[in-house]
């Protein structure tokens, strides 16, 4: 097997959150072999004057195909597909090599083409439908039970045994994780984002089946109590956490709960609030609700200590589409967030997120070579994270274009 050195200005050191010059990235067979100073080999690719970075994660999106916010013009299953196969290409354009999909039977569809090299696309997990209760953030309360009880996207289930039952079906469907609603959410008509969804019981039922049967649980919990009783239970992460408590991140650091806080949302919030996007009136009310609490949680995690992972929550329409991903921890360095902790949520934290850090997540020998590098210095300026000139994904550049001057 050859040996192909890839040289960049800069290399990102993501534990101590430096970037390093002079050194030199050896990979071999879709793997890094070395990392250090002149090194040797068969090839060597010239990077030019940018930042080497670990590929990307989004640990939360949904790859939907949707377009627009109204729910009353829905595409067709084939036509959301092919949007969907090009949003994947969105994000691998942007650096991002792996993702997480919190709900969609879609990505269950592309995680093997994009695997077998069918389509461009991030290495894709998948948890398959949502799972909640009856009238919970993964239901769709205008249409008849039985009409939601029929999409591939959701299961209701009611009760611990309906909740074992449902997860034994995500895993029957191709689900990597399991995705659960502890409270109501801002997207969902008859609900609120501080209702608490699912008794300690059902969530218990749910952790247990996953975890026998070897898969994490991600719950969407944005009101407190319903956070409190998803980390109680045993969830491996909580999504949104958009009213944490002092109880919440002391129970989360304990049992190394990781807080995916869909940050970019904040934005989106304050930019569609005001109207005129076609978002209905009781959405943006509940939008106008919750973002005032966001920054206060993210600081109250960052201040625990707890672990934080970049998750956009996008899902193709305009101002949450695929390819913008990286909002996400430019919005957190916005809020405050050092640069370096944001480059960590978006690489290493990810890879944690998904029990992958043993084999990605950052620039070391034995992990696969999927890299990213930029244009710029994103230590100082986290906009680089736009400026995107090479993906790297298994060894293979899959993207370069000429960079933009920073
Ligand atoms: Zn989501």
């Amino acid at each position: 097997m050859t040996i192909t050195v890839l040289r960049a200005a800069r290399v990102l050191d993501v534990m101590r959150g430096v970037l390093r010059e002079g050194v030199d990235v050896a990979v071999r067979d879709g793997t890094i072999v070395a990392v250090g100073p002149g090194l040797d080999g068969d090839s060597t690719l010239d990077l030019g004057d940018t930042s080497l970075l670990p590929g990307f994660f989004d640990v939360h999106l949904h790859l939907t195909g949707l377009r627009s916010y109204d729910e009353g013009r829905l595409p067709d299953r084939e036509t959301a597909a092919v949007r969907a196969a090009k949003d994947c290409a969105a994000l691998l354009a942007a650096g991002f090599t792996t993702v997480r999909d919190c709900g969609s039977a879609i990505a269950l569809t592309l995680r093997p083409l994009v695997a077998d090299g069918t389509i461009p696309g991030p290495r894709i997990f998948a948890a398959g439908p949502a799972i909640c209760q009856t009238g919970g953030h993964a239901d769709t309360h205008h249409l008849p039970l039985e009409e939601v009880r029929r999409q591939p996207d959701a299961l209701i289930a009611d009760g611990p045994w309906q909740c074992r039952q449902a997860v034994r079906q995500a895993i029957r469907a191709g689900a990597d994780f399991i995705k659960i609603c502890t409270t109501g959410g801002v997207g969902t008509e008859r609900d609120h984002p501080q209702d608490a969804h699912f008794t300690p019981e059902e969530i218990t039922a749910i952790v247990e089946e996953a975890h026998r049967l070897g898969r994490r649980v991600a719950a969407h919990a944005q009101g407190t109590a319903g956070v409190r009783a998803a980390v109680l239970a045993g969830v491996d992460s909580i999504e949104h956490g958009y009213y944490l408590d002092e109880e919440c991140v002391a129970e989360m650091r304990e049992r190394g709960t990781f807080y995916v806080p869909t940050f970019a949302l904040k934005t989106f919030f304050e930019r569609t609030s005001e109207g005129g996007h076609g978002l209905p009136e009781w959405r943006l009310r509940k939008q106008r609700e919750v973002v005032g609490a966001m920054s206060a949680s993210l600081k109250l995690a960052r201040a625990a200590g707890l672990t934080i992972a970049t998750g956009s929550d996008y899902y193709g329409p305009p101002l949450r589409r695929h390819g913008d991903n990286a909002d996400e921890p430019i919005s957190m360095v916005r809020d405050g967030m050092p640069p370096a902790d944001a480059l960590r949520a978006l690489t290493l934290h990810g890879a944690q997120v998904l029990g992958l850090a043993d084999q990605a997540g950052s620039i070391e020998p034995g992990k696969r070579a999927d890299l990213v590098a930029v244009g710029g210095d994103p230590l100082r300026d986290i906009e680089a994270l736009r400026r995107v000139g090479f993906v790297i994904q298994g060894g293979n550049v899959v993207h370069d274009r000429p960079l933009r001057r920073p």
